[in-house]
């Protein structure tokens, strides 16, 4: 098998060596999954929400240990890192207790009683970005799992190990051998071949639209279900009746977090004209305090990217002076400056997902057009919308075509709430008691009486 090194990015240094998978171990784990679910499947709502409990205790348990792999592997600050394995905990104690909550109906017929099952899927694969490896790994482990399916999951590339840390907890916790099945190798060889196999019923995909769209594709030959989380460009908006200092001390985190590797990054700042300039002036301040440097230091606000090839690609996007530009530590490790340029819509920095810390700031005359930019982009999975109007904040976020927003607050996600894209950025939910629909199939059972 080819070896390969796992990278640390905010120093370049190798921090592991691992085995290549191919599609001969992709196959062997589809096999072990296959052979596990019987049991798994039968095994008493109570027992599947204690074995889910006590996954969650140990994720707890070994928090500081998860938390550490994470930034040594993603160049995430540790203080986010704590943060996303606390979910990954809370994610399982959610669906421990969603087990036995996700039940079916009975419909009133003539001639006798209908009633409808929840049914799982069999083998489920489920196919992770680099940008949160554990905490959508889990998104998508909870529920396959409280449904009663069996998984292969397949981390990305740059990020196989702390998936690979936490697939040695589920054994640790009693989750049966063959249940959950962790298998790193490429996207190309690995990732398309449980795409493509007869015996995976389902795919769950968090990535790119691009390898979405490949995932889609290759998905119809078998009928397989699939559910995108795929990439965003998501608005900002900001009335000029906000709460301007609110609105612009919470800006850089909502784009600069996690050093802008993030779907709902909101890389689009749509800013109304009557409060541009005072918005910009506190908007570049607060950027300049943002915290960039060494992920394992616990202040750090900003780590590094993931790679050079991402650096080169997110430079690509910013020609000529800039709004402003922050500074990045001269050293190793693949460093990009929190930066803001003025932009139109039109303009590549705002059509593209950037994927790095690169925010454009647009200009809009009222709320017609601002729902008009908001709108125009292939995009729809995440923004924010700052007003003291209430009445306003709650018909601009009708009238924007997207899966999750926010007003006044910049977050999109929560253990208990649906997460997921309108329009490229995909279909289906994750998160909450919604992303148990996509690990079961509902059966329809009629009893002539
Ligand atoms: P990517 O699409 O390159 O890779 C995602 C995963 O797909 C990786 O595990 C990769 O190995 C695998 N893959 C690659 N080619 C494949 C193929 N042909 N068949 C099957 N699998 C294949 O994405 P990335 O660069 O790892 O992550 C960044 C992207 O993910 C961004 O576009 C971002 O917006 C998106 N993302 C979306 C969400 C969301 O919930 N909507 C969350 C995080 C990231």
């Amino acid at each position: 098998m080819q070896v390969v090194q796992v990278v640390n990015p905010a120093t370049e240094e190798p921090i592991a060596e691992l085995e290549q998978a191919g599609v001969e171990e992709a196959d062997a784990a589809v096999a072990r999954a296959k052979a596990a679910f019987p049991a798994w499947r039968a095994v008493t709502p109570a027992d599947r929400a204690r074995l889910l409990r006590r996954l969650a205790a140990l994720v707890e348990e070994n928090g500081e240990e998860l938390a550490r792999i994470e930034t040594r592997n993603v160049g995430k600050p540790i203080s986010d890192s704590r943060g996303e394995v606390g979910m990954v905990a809370d994610v399982f104690h959610f669906y421990a207790g969603a087990v036995d909550k996700h039940h079916g109906e009975t419909i009133p017929v003539a001639g006798g009683v209908d009633m409808t099952f929840r049914e799982p899927l069999g083998v489920v694969g489920l196919i992770v970005p680099w940008n949160f490896p554990l905490n959508i790994s889990s998104w998508k482990l909870g529920p396959a799992l409280a449904c009663g399916n069996t998984v292969v999951l397949k981390p990305a590339e740059l990020t196989p190990l702390s998936a690979l840390r936490l697939a040695e907890l589920a054994l640790e916790a009693g989750i049966p051998d063959g249940v959950v099945n962790v298998v790193a190798g490429k996207g190309s060889i690995v990732g398309s071949r449980l795409v493509e196999h007869p015996d995976v019923a389902k795919i769950g995909f968090t990535g790119s639209t691009e390898v979405g769209r490949s995932v889609m594709a290759g998905a119809a030959a078998t009928i397989k279900r699939v559910t995108l989380e795929l990439g965003g460009k998501s608005a900002n908006v900001i009335f000029a009746d906000a709460d301007l200092e609110a609105a612009a001390a919470a800006a850089p985190y909502a784009v600069f977090g996690n050093a802008g590797q993030d779907c709902c990054a909101r890389s689009r700042i749509l800013v109304e004209r009557a409060a541009y300039d005072r918005f910009l002036e506190l908007l570049v301040d607060a950027t300049r305090n943002v915290k960039v440097g060494d992920p394992e230091n616990e202040s750090t606000e900003m780590g590094p990217l993931i790679s050079s090839q991402q650096r080169e690609k997110v430079a690509s996007f910013v020609d000529g002076e800039p709004l402003f530009r922050g500074d990045v530590p001269d050293a190793n490790g693949f460093w990009f400056p929190c930066t803001l340029v003025e932009a139109s819509n039109d303009d590549r920095v705002a059509r593209e997902e950037v994927f790095g810390p690169v925010a454009a700031v647009i200009p809009f005359a009222d709320e017609a057009q601002a729902i008009r930019l908001a709108n125009d982009t292939p995009y729809g999975l995440s923004g924010s919308i700052w007003t003291e109007n209430g009445a306003r904040a709650l018909r601009v976020a009708r009238a924007i075509d997207a899966g999750v927003l926010s007003l006044n607050a910049n977050t999109s996600v929560r253990v208990q709430t649906p997460f997921g894209g309108f329009k490229q950025s995909g279909f289906g939910r994750e998160l909450g008691m919604h992303a148990l629909d996509g690990y079961s199939e509902i059966k329809n059972v009629f009893v002539a009486t």
